[in-house]
């Protein structure tokens, strides 16, 4: 996976035991019955497309290593491609990318 340049100061201000202990919940958290029940619904959160729920994926909003945490408000079912688009693009890349699924929404 190729890296971009610049990683943000802050994320060193994490220290490796805050970030583990996140992940950690992320694991318990697909355990629990409120994921269940968001993968059930079959559908990703941010392009809106019907997904199998073995398709989907958990993803933190607010990235870990940017200092998100792991909690109901964070966390989200996306499909594959939205994840795998949403750490290869920078934020504002990030942002366009949602925005051919939203094309009529000028907020949220
Ligand atoms: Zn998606």
């Amino acid at each position: 996976m190729k890296r971009k340049q610049n990683p943000q100061p802050f994320a060193y201000d994490l220290s490796e035991a805050d970030q583990k202990r996140e992940r950690h919940k992320a694991r318990e958290l697909r355990q629990s019955q409120w994921w269940k029940r968001r993968l059930a619904k079959g559908v990703c959160y941010y392009c809106g497309r019907p997904t199998p729920p073995d398709q989907l994926t958990m993803d933190h909003i607010v990235p870990i290593s940017r200092g998100g945490k792991t909690t109901r408000g964070n966390v989200v079912a996306c499909c594959k491609q939205c994840n795998n688009a949403k750490k290869q693009l920078l934020p504002m890349e990030w942002e366009n990318y949602l925005r051919q699924f939203h094309p009529s929404e000028n907020s949220q």
